[in-house]
């Protein structure tokens, strides 16, 4: 080949790349021929492409996109289903399911410790949540740590939550905690409680848990922030733009609290005291609760799998479930089906049979089929896991959460809403993430049926695609 031809065709590679590369660097792509499903458009699909550019969405058009220059990554869906990446918020990110702190501590254990925490970001991302909330995690050093994994889903945390002292959960918890402890009757507790909130901010905290919970059986008599306490918190978080979530679960907590103002219970209304279950009605003291809810817009977090983990304690084969073996490390998992370390789950099955879980499990679906019904503002929230139980497992329990809802009568649209752009909203993030539209963080889930079709469809993840990466299903899959 002639010198001048070389040289000539050098400078032609050169010059395309310098009007082709600054147009089309190659982390920009389009997702083609996809059925998006969004909020954008009542999560009816649509037939359309989608333009990334690094890690945010630049474009979304109905129709296919027509090819105009070659050298952009084009990649056919092949009418495949693309949603928003999935948000959970309620999960707790240091705890291990079906391990208690003593356990966990165990020199023994050491390496299944381990072995949990590198795998549980991938856990998550592998049933489709690209964004958690942690609602007990209070300070920076454990999102680092989560953070230091090569695959993780953006952590929020909730920067520690507020209960009275000696109240639940404090009551239970060891020192090494992140809870904000307030004395109510205190003169200072508005100092007790703007001190708090300063920490929440400081640690980038994005919610404010409060508890209210008399607790169960023998320490049923427990104390909780006083109503000043309750209106100041509320108050202040919201001075500050934070919303604010109430752990409640029984009609006396949900009585106490639903006049004070805050934006959402973390938990279902599943405890009605000595309120008969009728599979055909709700009683009328129930529903005035839930109709208080629909009118002051407080959204709903059902957390079914609370108590549904528990019925799956009486099912022996829980972990034989394929899921499991691909999103909990072997040893673990060895460990785990090991009867004599399922100390919380034997302690839970003597304090209740599978009859009592059952009805209190059936309150909980009664409640949410009449929210649904009415439109209620439904969070999504798995509350993995809500004890240490090995049937509350990260990302799985989400997916069965979804299942829960199903059966309770939501529609799999109401489901996608919830897990997408309605947590956003709540955690005022849906400028940000939540649905597939412009400017906002490329995450997305490739889907090989539709899930609108029916819901265990969520679970046919193709890509997981996380802060505009690629991601295939299979390398989250536990290799240890
Ligand atoms: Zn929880």
């Amino acid at each position: 080949m002639q010198a001048t031809k070389i040289i000539s065709r050098f400078c032609y590679l050169i010059i395309t790349l310098i009007f082709i590369l600054p147009i089309f660097p190659n982390n920009k792509y389009i997702l083609n021929n996809a059925q998006i499903i969004t909020s954008e458009n009542n999560f009816i699909p649509f037939l359309g492409y989608i333009e990334i550019n690094n890690d945010i969405i630049e474009n979304v058009q109905q129709g296919l996109y027509k090819n105009e220059t070659q050298n952009i990554n084009v990649i056919n869906c092949n009418q495949k289903y693309v949603v928003p990446g999935f948000i959970d918020t309620h999960t707790h990110t240091e705890s291990i399911p079906g391990m208690t702190s003593q356990q966990k501590l165990s020199k023994l254990n050491k390496d299944i410790v381990k072995n949990y925490y590198v795998q549980l970001p991938k856990s998550y991302l592998y049933f489709g949540y690209t964004t958690i909330l942690d609602l007990s995690l209070g300070n920076k050093k454990g999102v680092e740590e989560f953070n230091s994994n090569i695959f993780h889903p953006q952590l929020l945390i909730s920067g520690g939550p507020m209960a009275e002292k000696g109240g639940y959960p404090l009551h239970f918890l060891k020192s090494d905690h992140s809870f904000h402890s307030i004395d109510s009757n205190a003169k200072n507790y508005k100092t007790q409680i703007n001190t708090a909130i300063s920490n929440i901010i400081s640690n980038n905290g994005v919610i404010l848990k409060l508890y209210y919970e008399k607790g169960f059986e023998k320490n049923e008599s427990l104390p909780n922030l006083s109503e000043k306490s309750f209106i100041y918190s509320i108050d202040q978080a919201h001075k500050n733009k934070i919303s604010v979530i109430v752990h409640a679960n029984s009609l006396e907590a949900y009585n106490e609290t639903i006049e004070l103002n805050h934006d959402g219970y973390a938990h279902g209304l599943w405890r009605w005291g000595n309120l008969n279950y009728n599979p055909k009605e709700l009683p009328p003291e129930v529903k005035n609760i839930l109709n208080k809810l629909i009118t002051y817009k407080i959204a709903y977090q059902p957390t079914t799998q609370v108590m549904h983990g528990i019925l799956s304690l009486y099912d022996h084969n829980f972990l034989e479930q394929e899921d499991v073996r691909k999103i909990i490390p072997k040893k673990l998992l060895d460990w785990l089906k090991n009867e004599k370390n399922q100390i919380v789950a034997n302690e839970i099955k003597s304090g209740i049979t599978k009859e009592q879980a059952l009805e209190v499990f059936n309150k909980g679906q009664q409640a949410l089929n009449y929210l649904a019904k009415r439109n209620a503002f439904l969070l999504f929230g798995s509350d993995t896991p809500s004890a240490a139980i090995h049937t509350n497992l990260p990302g799985y329990n989400g997916y069965l959460e979804m299942l829960n809802w199903s059966k309770a009568g939501v529609t799999n649209s109401q489901i996608l809403k919830a897990a997408t752009i309605d947590n956003a909203k709540f955690l005022n993030l849906d400028e940000k993430i939540g649905s597939i539209a412009k400017n906002k963080t490329a995450n997305l889930l490739l889907l090989d049926k539709n899930p609108l079709d029916k819901i265990e469809h969520v679970n046919s993840i193709q890509k997981i695609i996380l802060n505009g990466k690629i991601i295939a299903r299979d390398e989250l899959i536990s290799n240890l």
